[in-house]
Formats: C-alpha cells, sequence, structure tokens
C-alpha cells in the first residue's frame, strides 16, 4: 500500500496555486487527486546519452505547471489527457520498462505528481527497480520540489526557455520562469553534482540543461546562453547543455507569432553564439530534427 500524502492546498510548484486535491480540485497544472499519466514506452529520440541504442523508459504525466503556446504534447499538458493509475500499477509501469531493456525511467512533467511517483519509486525499487531516474522538466520548479526529489532523481533534464519576463507571459504564462528556473537549476547542480557515465556512455547522474531555440526570438536564446555560459564558469563541467532546433508550430503557436520552424540563419547564429562562449561540450542538434515525428501519440500505450 502507498502513503501518499495528496496536498490540501498544493504548493508543489512555483504557481502554489494552493487546489485542494485531496478534495478533487484540480489545480492551474490539471492535475488533481488522482495519479494521471498518457504513455508509458521506450524513447528513442532524448540525447545519446540518455537514450543510448535501447531507448529511455518513458513516462508522460498528465497536466503541466507551465502553459507553453507551442506544446507539443499539448493534448496531456494542457487538456490533461490521461488515465488514472494506482501507485502500485506506476511501479509496475516502471519494472515494465526495466525488464524491456530501458537505460533509465524518464519521468516527464512530473513535479504536479511528485508525491505519487516517489512513493511508486519507492515501490518499485522494493520490487528490484535499480535503473537511473530522470527526471525531465521544464524547468519551473521551487527549490524545495528539487530537495522533495533527492534520492529519487538521479538526472536532471531541464529546460531553460527564456530570459525576457515579457516573453514568458506570453508564451508559457508565467512572468518569473527566468529567475526560479535559475535558482532551480543550481539546486539541480548541487543535488546531483557533475555527469558521471557508465562504461557505454550512458548518463547514470547529473543534470542536461535543454535550450529549444524559438523563431523570431534568437535575442532571447543568447541571453540564456549568456547565463548557461556563466553558469558553466561557476560549476566547470557541472552540466551538459543541449541545443535545440527541433521548434515545430504546435497547438496555439500561430496565435502568439510562432507560427512557423526557425530558420537555418536564425538557428545558425544561435549555434555560434554558444560557440563563441565555449559551450561546446554538449549537444548541438542538426537543424533537419523539425521533425513531428519526435512527438509519441498520447494513445494511452503501456498503462
Ligand atoms: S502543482 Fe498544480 S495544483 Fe500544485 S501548486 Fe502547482 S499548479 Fe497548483
Amino acid at each position: 500500500m502507498s502513503n501518499v500524502i495528496v496536498p490540501r492546498a498544493c504548493t508543489l510548484c512555483p504557481r502554489r496555486c494552493g487546489a485542494n486535491r485531496a478534495a478533487g480540485q484540480a489545480g492551474f497544472c490539471g492535475a488533481a487527486g488522482s495519479l494521471k499519466a498518457a504513455r508509458a514506452a521506450l524513447h528513442f529520440w532524448e540525447e545519446p546519452c540518455i537514450s543510448g541504442k535501447e531507448g529511455s523508459g518513458t513516462v508522460f504525466f498528465s497536466g503541466c505547471t507551465l502553459k507553453c503556446c507551442y506544446c507539443q504534447n499539448y493534448p496531456i499538458s494542457a487538456d490533461c489527457f490521461g488515465k488514472e493509475l494506482s501507485v502500485s500499477r506506476l511501479a509496475e509501469i516502471f519494472l515494465d520498462l526495466q525488464r524491456q531493456g530501458a537505460n533509465n525511467i524518464n519521468l516527464v512533467t512530473p513535479g504536479q505528481w511528485q508525491p505519487w511517483i516517489t512513493a511508486a519509486l519507492d515501490e518499485a525499487r522494493a520490487g528490484g527497480l535499480h535503473l537511473p531516474i530522470v527526471g525531465n522538466t521544464g524547468g519551473y520548479e521551487t527549490e524545495e520540489s528539487i530537495a522533495a526529489w533527492q534520492g529519487y532523481i538521479d538526472i536532471w533534464l531541464a529546460d531553460w526557455k527564456y530570459i525576457s519576463p515579457a516573453l514568458s507571459q506570453e508564451l508559457s504564462a508565467a512572468p518569473d520562469y527566468a529567475a526560479v528556473t535559475e535558482k532551480a537549476i543550481r539546486a539541480m547542480l548541487r543535488q546531483v553534482g557533475r555527469p558521471v557515465y557508465d562504461a557505454r556512455g550512458i548518463l547514470q547522474r547529473g543534470v542536461i540543461v535543454r535550450h529549444l531555440a524559438l523563431p523570431g526570438h534568437t535575442e532571447d536564446s543568447f541571453a540564456v546562453l549568456d547565463k548557461l555560459a556563466a553558469l558553466e564558469k561557476e560549476f566547470p563541467g557541472g552540466f551538459i547543455p543541449s541545443l535545440m532546433s527541433q521548434y515545430t508550430p504546435f497547438y496555439r503557436a500561430a496565435e502568439h507569432g510562432l507560427g512557423r520552424r526557425i530558420t537555418r540563419y536564425e538557428y545558425r547564429k544561435v549555434i555560434d553564439h554558444a560557440i563563441s562562449l565555449g559551450l561546446v561540450h554538449g549537444y548541438m542538434q542538426e537543424k533537419s530534427s523539425a521533425r513531428e515525428e519526435y512527438t509519441p501519440s498520447f494513445d494511452l500505450t503501456g498503462l
């Protein structure tokens, strides 16, 4: 049996919206009192040190604490599509992904379900789960939340999307995004330390900081990269930067001036800026990566 303390006035994320989830009330993130997920399967499109050849055992959780107008997973993030799961069923799913040969368990957007997921990890570990656990997040996390994942998450896969408060308000309804995310990423770096790989080059521990370059916003990408360069000086070799070009105009992107993909010229400028800052030890996606095949179908596979 699980011991999940369901929040009565939820403060699991920086929204601190106070939803009474124990009474079934949904918060800003769409999550209410019953754990929900939309897909659990091997996933091959993360960074090579996460996916490897075998795949990453990925569970896509329902709801999201950000409201990105271009979200490629919008059916589950914005509409909270998914299937209700018990904690024990989630523990079985983790073990099943391990049996399928996954390199890790990859928790996509787990923040709003933290008490349920840690209970499931306890149960799965008691049943033999030994894989590294990846916390795959938009970066918008409280320091308290990062602390609550201590001992559960081995690898943080965190976005740093924006610097401009006006831009993060317009695109993700979070004017405090950069300030919150900077603190969160520092807490992640302190928590898990420098990257550690196994003999096959699969990451076992560490932080990957991702930045998705958006069309028409190269100046803000430069500002994010400047922050990453400063962080690299403070934590030398402390994280793996990952620059992504795969932006595709999903959901309500066009309403917010993002109705096209990034051009080669724009992306080249972002890459050149990263190189000029010495951020060359991570990943830089090829421009040709902007394909919808990166988006899995949320058909409740594996649940
Ligand atoms: S996790 Fe959801 S319910 Fe909890 S504070 Fe954040 S938005 Fe509100």
